[in-house]
């Protein structure tokens, strides 16, 4: 294809990108294509340490050539621009064919430790895929999904990171008028489970198995030494996913748009939508206020994370060979989930080694929030910071509880839990603040810094992101981000609109 180069583009840009893996796939899994370009862009905020990881990008998104780049206005000719076809089961129903319809893969990256990812430009304009949608991003869910996916890689959970925003004045309409933006995200690999259901249901098994193929070659290729190749990769996909609702679980954190369309093949948590952080603990909380089932609630992730395995087995069934293979492949994911569960908590609870009475503390503690509405990452933290023998400073968690008497019931039975094991008070607390985030990407702070910035004032965005980049340290200074919602945040609704 014919790629417009700029004359002056340095050479620091050309050696970032090159021809994306995907694109050795038979060409009807994708469409290349051009970005369209956006009016006047500038930069929105830069994550540097995704920069950093890219020693030629480092300072470089200061200079207008890597605005334009990052925006779609200018096509490096290293890139091969592409948008990918895929389908999906949306809120439980077969949607049909969906794909990239405001995504375009520039090409691929190898970062310095040598790991290629897929550089991507979400709201980069439209694409054979975009059905009735523009293509486009509103500035509101590009800087939700850049601060997110940071925020959860800090986090130590699996998924696709986010290197810049790009906005431009260019609006275009959602719920109301909205000023467009360009998010620049990175993975490994963008392939959804929707992918192999793609040719699945249109009875394409040929391009199902090069598919397959090419996920095992590139991404699995010990997969590839097992009996049943497809059947291994089914049940590696099985623990990674079973392994990431785990991961969610822990830190309270609710996808919103659990389709298999969103759903990683790699098991990393990718196209931030209508997400939330649990606030006020509530296993029902729905955050997506599209989904008035609830089917995305909370407590429904982990169930819904194997309905989707479930669906990815079907589509791979032809591969696997018989309805037993693949049911054996799928029957790793309760006890995936369990032992990843059970081995976060272990470390959110300050526990060294597993005891039989953990679970039922532990659900205990659980129904406390509930009952209590609790702030979800507020009481983990404060218990950690608990005395081992001293329950006169138990204040500060106490204070999180409206039934006190209840929640000084359950500490007794917590502190007589790590006698038990001899708990070291200074080691206790070092396990549990290492995993018991202080500062999450509550919603009112992302609104705060969204507000700010369609005033084109970016620093908040900026700000929060060196917070959520270390989530785990207490940051003295910046203290009142870990602070309970403010009463207007209870009325801030995320919906599906972005
Ligand atoms: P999502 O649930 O946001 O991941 O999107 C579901 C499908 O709708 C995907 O195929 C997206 O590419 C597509 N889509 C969402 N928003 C737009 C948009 N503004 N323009 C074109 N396609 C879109
Ligand atoms: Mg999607």
């Amino acid at each position: 294809m014919s790629s417009s180069t700029n004359a002056t583009q340095s050479q620091y840009l050309n050696d970032f990108l090159q021809n994306p893996l995907f694109a050795n796939l038979p060409s009807n899994f994708f469409t290349h294509l051009h970005p369209t370009p956006l009016p006047s862009p500038y930069l929105v905020a830069v994550s540097e340490k995704m920069a950093a990881e890219h020693p030629g990008l480092v300072n470089k998104f200061h200079d207008n050539d890597t605005v334009e780049i990052f925006t779609g206005n200018k096509v490096l000719s290293t890139a091969n621009p592409l948008a990918s076809v895929y389908s999906g089961h949306q809120f439980g129903v077969w949607a049909g064919q969906l794909g990239d319809g405001r995504a375009i893969l520039l090409g691929d990256t190898i970062n310095k430790h040598q790991q290629r990812l897929e550089v991507q430009l979400k709201g980069a304009g439209a694409t054979p895929y975009s059905r009735s949608g523009d293509g486009r991003a509103v500035l509101r869910s590009s800087i939700r999904e850049f601060l997110c996916s940071e925020a959860m890689h800090a986090l130590r959970i699996p998924t696709s990171r986010a290197l810049c925003i790009t906005g431009s004045d260019k609006y275009v309409f959602r719920e109301q008028p909205e000023s467009t933006a360009v998010v620049t995200r990175l993975a490994p690999s963008f392939i959804r489970f929707g992918s192999f259901e793609h040719w699945y249901y249109n009875r394409r098994h040929e391009d199902l198995k090069v598919l397959a193929d090419f996920v095992i070659e590139f991404y699995f290729p010990h997969c590839r030494e097992q009996q049943n190749p497809y059947q291994a990769l089914l049940a590696e996909v099985t623990h990674r996913t079973a392994e990431l609702m785990a991961h969610w679980q822990s830190v309270g954190f609710m996808h919103g748009v659990m389709n298999t369309d969103n759903m990683s093949i790699l098991g990393l948590t990718i196209d931030y939508g209508p997400f939330g952080f649990m606030e006020a603990f509530d296993e029902s909380h729905i955050c997506n206020h599209t989904d008035q089932q609830g089917r995305y609630s909370y407590k429904m992730q982990p169930s819904i994370g194997n309905w989707n395995m479930h669906a990815l087995g079907q589509a791979m069934l032809p591969l696997i060979g018989s309805v037993e293979d693949t049911q054996a492949a799928l029957s790793g994911y309760s006890s995936n989930f369990a032992a990843k569960w059970a081995s976060l908590l272990r470390s959110k609870f300050g526990f060294s080694v597993a005891h039989d009475s953990d679970k039922q503390l532990e659900e205990d503690f659980f129904s406390l929030m509930q009952e209590n509405h609790a702030d979800f990452t507020l009481s983990f933290r404060q218990l950690s910071h608990l005395k081992n023998d001293d329950s006169s400073k138990d204040d500060a968690l106490l204070n999180l509880f409206i039934n006190r008497e209840s929640v000084k019931v359950w500490l007794q039975r917590y502190r007589a839990r790590l006698a038990i094991e001899s708990s070291n008070e200074v080691a206790r607390q070092e396990l549990m603040l290492a995993n018991n985030p202080k500062y999450v990407l509550r919603n009112y702070l992302a609104q705060n810094a969204i507000e700010k910035a369609q005033n084109k004032d970016f620093s908040e965005v900026a700000k929060l992101l060196s917070i959520l980049e270390n989530p785990f340290d207490e940051q003295i200074e910046h203290e009142k981000y870990a602070k309970l919602p403010p009463d207007w945040a209870k009325d801030l609704e995320v919906s599906c609109s972005s």
